[in-house]
């Protein structure tokens, strides 16, 4: 087959109802020409195909209604409220509007016929709707039922979804008559043996949904036409890291050979043996780094499993031979904590270690990046401030990036940038949030991986319950003794509002409760808002054992490393993540001391809720809780793509979708062996300005 180039003679703004203001609000959406609006794709559909018996409804459901008016009353409480009770044969619902104008307020007149079309909620006096969209067909001739399923589109401010669909069906019309072609890159093989339709079939299907009979599938993502397109997705995506992968793969590295005694050195130094896992994840890093081209492995061990060991080996491999090694965390209080513990650990080897982060200024600055620059810092450990312009390194030769989830490709990109000319330097990247295999399949497709998949002798479960707020006051007991018997604890108030301001508030708040309660116990308070020498200070303090219950944020969530401390409080923990719960569980259980943690939840636990904390209750797997976290959260979470944009899929799933991921793996070989001239279109029809690749 010969791939056209997509046709783009007809542009946005031949479109009706496009106008500069509108263009550019879809150039805010990825949107730049007609073609990209075929594949602006519904992320859902709502079905106002039939009129749906009140009683059938319930909540977030969304649905039409039609029925009488029973009562429409206006009552003056905390807020001036419409409420209008509608019934049908088969039950009764309220909607309720808090804006609305004596006109309105007429039109709901008792006995007269309504439709009605909203989300449904349960509210006070049973299930309502609020603010629907509603017509009174008798007297209007209105209807609110359509023939098809209504897409709905990711948006916008100021571009409604009557605007969205009234301009995509006009670049619909284009595509029937012609005047825009698409090419089908997928194999002809592939669609056949899967019985999906083409993309010409299936890109109409899914922007106007025709057969009624295929609603359900339509609303449960399970059509052939959404398989399809996101088949397709998942493949230009899994293309894109491959090629990522090769192009990396093209450059030169330090190659590094063992360092059989100066590693022996280290391990005698340590009051432990590491476990097997430890050990082969180490010689699988010692063989990588000895080829002349850029290892990039990401290192997936569950919270306590023992990663920074195996960083530090890597490091003393690279160090050995005469690089150096940047060691970055994401927060700046782990940073802190991998310094002193490599500093300790290097001193006794005669290595330099160093320490840079934004916080770091002046006199310490400067003469940090000159030691840097100069070679005789060996180990530069910090936050992201290690890949700033001004850093500069003598001879960069391995990244070690700890808990990886936080950071996106990009970063990744950036540091690897930091190596000498033509020479990139080896990366290892670790993480504790354990993904789902397939997900790091895809999301990681341009890294090898690396398990270790078992934590330290002598470690026990930790023992977790779930226990509503109200009975703080046991928890507080419980507080009192173990850390009268010479335990330590932590209390973690976590995010309860967007605003660190509030966050720090509330764990002040809480710290100066508990002092009143538990005057006899030393308690100390961590966040985001004290200033790094005051966190240390505190941290240290903890470490010592002068503080016995450590008040903090969820900034203690990665990595904070206190073996001694074994109970863990978490407030409004039905507020957080599996994943996240897991890591801050992870803060005790760290020694062989039996280790305990305290969910507690404010109010009424929904369903949803009551089950994702069962799960923390009866697992202590980060594996199968992340899977969980998974199926209950989507990947967003896991991957922490909110902050990096490190996966943006438009139509794919990456929970729902998962069975498909091994089939892209097979396609994608398929494609790289008999299709490659279809690499990159596919690539740029769904990544477009997604990835910069490596250009060092
Ligand atoms: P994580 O994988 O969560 O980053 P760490 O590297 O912080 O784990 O290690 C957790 C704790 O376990 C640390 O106190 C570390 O010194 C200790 N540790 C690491 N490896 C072993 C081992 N093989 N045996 C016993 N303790 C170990
Ligand atoms: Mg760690």
């Amino acid at each position: 087959m010969i791939i056209k180039s997509e046709n783009r003679t007809v542009t946005l703004g031949d479109l009706k109802g496009v106008g500069p203001k509108v263009s550019e609000k879809l150039n805010s959406l990825g949107i730049n020409s007609p073609i990209d609006l075929l594949f602006h794709l519904p992320f859902r559909y709502q079905d106002r195909t039939r009129i749906r018996p009140i009683r059938s409804l319930r909540p977030r459901d969304y649905g039409v209604i039609e029925g009488t008016i029973v009562s429409a009353d206006v009552t003056t409480g905390r807020r001036r409220t419409l409420l209008v009770n509608i019934t049908d044969s088969s039950g009764s619902i309220n909607i309720r509007l808090f804006h609305f104008n004596k006109m309105q307020e007429q039109n709901f007149a008792v006995d007269k016929r309504i439709q009605c079309f909203g989300e449904v909620r349960f509210g006070v006096n049973g299930f309502e709707m609020v603010h629907p969209e509603y017509v009174f067909p008798a007297s209007s001739n209105n209807n609110l039922i359509e023939q098809h399923l209504t897409p709905i589109y990711p948006s916008t401010e100021g571009v409604q979804q009557n605007l969205l669909r009234k301009i995509i069906s006009q670049a619909l019309d284009l595509f029937r008559t012609g005047l825009l072609s698409l090419d089908d890159l997928l194999p002809e093989f592939i669609s056949n043996q899967w019985q999906l339709p083409s993309l010409a079939e299936a890109i109409p299907q899914l922007h106007q949904p025709s057969n009624l009979d295929e609603v359900s599938a339509l609303l449960n993502f399970t059509h052939p036409a959404q398989t399809r397109l996101a088949l397709e997705e998942l493949l230009a995506h899994h293309l894109s890291l491959r090629k990522l992968r090769l192009s990396i793969q093209q450059y030169a590295a330090p190659v590094l050979t063992a360092a059989p005694e100066l590693l022996t050195a280290f391990m005698q130094n340590l009051p432990f043996e590491l476990t097997a896992a430890q050990q082969r994840v180490i010689a699988e890093i010692q063989t990588d780094v000895a080829k002349p081209h850029p290892m990039l492995r990401l290192v997936q061990g569950d919270v306590g499993s023992g990663k920074t060991i195996v960083a530090m080996a890597a490091a003393l491999q690279a160090i050995h031979n005469g690089w150096q090694v940047a060691f970055m965390a994401p927060t700046e209080m782990l940073a802190e904590q991998h310094f002193q513990n490599c500093d300790e650990w290097t001193q006794a080897l005669g290595i330099k270690t160093g320490w840079l982060s934004g916080k770091l200024k002046g006199k310490l600055r400067k003469q940090e990046l000159e030691n840097l620059f100069s070679g005789e810092t060996q180990l530069l450990v910090g936050t992201h401030a290690l890949f700033q312009d001004e850093v500069q390194y003598h001879r960069l030769g391995l990244i070690i990036i700890d808990e990886q989830h936080r950071f996106g490709v990009h970063q990744r990109l950036a540091l690897k940038e930091k190596g000498l000319q033509n020479i990139v330097p080896h990366q290892v990247v670790m993480t504790a949030t354990p993904i789902p295999r397939t997900l790091a399949m895809t999301a990681y497709a341009d890294l090898d991986l690396s398990i270790i998949d078992e934590l330290p002798k002598g470690r026990q479960a930790i023992d977790t319950v779930v226990i509503a707020d109200n009975r703080r006051s046991e928890v507080i007991e419980r507080i009192d003794k173990a850390c009268k018997a010479g335990k330590q604890a932590y209390w973690v108030c976590p995010l309860i509002e967007e605003s660190e301001v509030l966050n720090c508030q509330a764990a002040e708040k809480t710290a100066s409760d508990l002092r009143e309660l538990l005057p006899d116990i030393a308690i100390g308070l961590v966040h985001g808002r004290l200033k790094s020498d005051e966190k240390s200070r505190i941290m240290a303090a903890f470490k010592q054992g002068e503080i016995s219950l450590l008040v903090a944020t969820t900034v203690i969530e990665v990595g904070v490393d206190v073996p001694n401390a074994s109970l863990m409080i978490i407030e409004n923990a039905e507020r957080l993540g599996l994943s996240q719960l897991h890591q801050l569980r992870g803060r005790v259980g760290r020694g062989s001391i039996k280790s305990s943690c305290v969910l507690l939840y404010h109010g009424k636990l929904s369903q949803n809720g009551r089950e994702r904390l069962g799960i923390m209750r009866r697992s202590n797997d980060g594996f199968e809780i992340a899977e969980k976290d998974l199926e209950l959260r989507g990947p967003g979470e896991l991957l922490g793509t909110r902050q990096t944009g490190l996966i943006h899929l438009r139509l794919a799933d990456l929970s729902r979708d998962k069975h498909l991921i091994p089939k892209v793996e097979e396609i994608a070989a398929e494609i790289c062996k008999n299709y490659p001239n279809r690499i990159e279109p596919l690539i740029n029809r769904w990544l477009k300005q997604k990835i910069q690749y490596g250009n060092v």
